[in-house]
């Protein structure tokens, strides 16, 4: 491949989301332009007017934002392009390269049924090539007229060496009665005009490119590469779809998933180095090749991309994994400033959780307070006999003359073994008084996070409790 000005697109169709299969598309492209300094394109395929929506065009570049992957041009909207397409669909015209067809849908309905009877591929009979009458009140579409012989061949870095007869291809509608571009067509103007040198999209657009291969040489332009990768399936081997869960990057983001996590996820689905897993965005482009990717589809496994994401939580500095975590308490309504600093809470939370959105979840009480014990912790872990315990550990902690991780493990080891009781024993109700639950990080850890004011004051309730529940008895 060239190094030289090479300059890749990546061209969603704003008919949904940011979907994982398109990001990872994205990133491919992404990581191709950027290891040979290359130039990497956005272009939004929005021509199809009924399909397209604003709000799908704002998830991708919300998406895109989220990920990281920042492009160096666009983007470029082809529903700004009309014009110009409209300019070339003339000049091919009046070369003799494109010609106006006046069928009818229910000649070529009729056309189509017959050629299924037959058992031959359904395809356009050229009955308007050469030469076609208008018809009266009938607003033509506008065919390519594709070469009758010869093959096209590309070798497409993924897939290798393709062959197809131009017998097997028909002239396709470059544009609609009302003048109205189509993809095949619109796709070949955007990466000629736009100088786009590598084509990598889905394979699902195999099939679409020896006919786009025909136009750009009826437009006499060079040829880019090409690279075709695979889909990306479901744990049961059909394409990954909504059924399958979370497919939108947006929705990972919103269940708790770091991009940098999701961007390791996706790079490996399909491409490796050696048995490497964890790769740094500079490591990806300093080792990514697209000829290096798999022809054969790979399945999206989850459990990989909630160990990747743990991986992130744990390795990135925590202040930086605190930054998106401010983003979740945000959503979630919580005020981070009552409480430890997000960073702290990432160093102690990052190994017990999968996603920042449970790291949220299960850290609120570091924040507010609640406002009732579980009720099976409260009866196996507030009962008089934790009294003591309680009181103990409280005074000794509210002499403690610094609150970190050290001391506060040295405090609940002191008291248990003043009291002659295991640490448990001190541990479980102080863990259910400081956090209404019997599950948290270690003691001295829960402490730390809680800080002393809160920890004493809970402390003090949870002995009213268990007071009450005694007097109670
Ligand atoms: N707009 C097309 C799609 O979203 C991609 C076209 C291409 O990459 O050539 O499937």
């Amino acid at each position: 491949m060239e190094t030289i000005n090479v300059r890749t697109r990546f061209a969603p169709s704003p008919t949904g989301n940011l979907h994982v299969g398109g990001a990872r598309t994205a990133l491919f492209c992404y990581l191709q332009a950027r290891a040979v300094k290359g130039v990497f394109i956005l272009r939004i395929e929005d021509t199809d007017l009924e399909r397209s929506t604003p709000e799908s065009v704002q998830a991708i570049l919300d998406g895109m934002r989220w990920l990281g992957l920042d492009y160096d041009e666009g983007p470029y909207y082809q529903t700004k392009r009309f014009g110009r397409y409209a300019e070339v669909v003339a000049a091919l015209l009046e070369d003799g390269k494109a010609y106006h067809c006046y069928c009818s849908k229910e000649r070529i309905d009729a056309l189509r049924e017959e050629q299924m009877k037959a058992g031959v591929k359904p395809r356009y009979d050229g009955h308007c090539r050469d030469d076609a009458e208008p018809v009266k009140g009938v607003k033509p579409v506008v065919r390519f007229r594709n070469p009758l012989e010869g093959d096209v061949i590309f070798d497409d870095l993924v897939r290798g060496r393709i062959s197809i007869s131009n017998g097997e291809l028909d002239d396709l509608v470059i544009a609609r009665p009302d003048g109205s571009p189509t993809y095949n067509f619109t796709v070949v103007v955007d990466d000629m005009d736009m100088g786009v040198t590598l084509v990598i999209r889905g394979d699902d657009h195999i099939n679409n490119t020896p006919r786009q291969i025909n136009i750009y040489r009826a437009l006499g332009a060079g040829l880019p590469e090409f690279a075709h990768v695979p889909m990306i399936l479901g744990g049961d081997g059909a394409r990954l779809s909504k059924r399958h869960g979370a497919v939108g990057v947006l929705q990972y983001r919103d269940d708790g998933y770091l991009p940098q996590a999701l961007l390791n996820y996706l790079v490996r689905l399909g491409w490796s180095h050696g048995d490497q897993e964890i790769f740094s965005l500079q490591e990806m482009i300093d080792k990514f090749d697209i000829r290096d990717v798999n022809r054969k589809a790979s399945a999206f496994n989850t459990e990989k991309l909630d160990w990747l994401n743990q991986q992130y939580m744990k390795n990135l500095p925590a202040g930086e994994v605190a930054q998106h975590l401010a983003w979740y308490f945000e959503r979630a309504g919580i005020d981070p400033a009552p409480g430890p600093s997000l960073a702290d809470l990432v160093s102690v939370q990052a190994d017990r959780v999968k996603t920042l959105r449970e790291m949220t979840d299960q850290s609120r009480v570091f924040y507010e307070n609640f406002n009732e014990y579980d009720a099976g912790a409260a009866r196996k872990h507030l009962r008089p006999v934790a009294e003591q315990p309680l009181r103990a550990i409280g005074g000794r902690l509210a002499d403690l003359a610094k609150w970190d991780p050290e001391r506060l493990n040295e405090a609940v080891r002191i008291t248990a073994e003043e009291l002659g009781v295991g640490m448990g024993k001190i541990a479980q109700p102080l863990r259910v008084a400081l956090t209404g639950t019997a599950i948290s990080p270690s003691i001295d850890k829960t402490l730390w996070l809680a800080g002393r004011e809160r920890s004493l004051a809970r402390i003090r309730r949870a002995l009213e409790y268990v007071m009450a529940r005694a007097a109670a008895n």
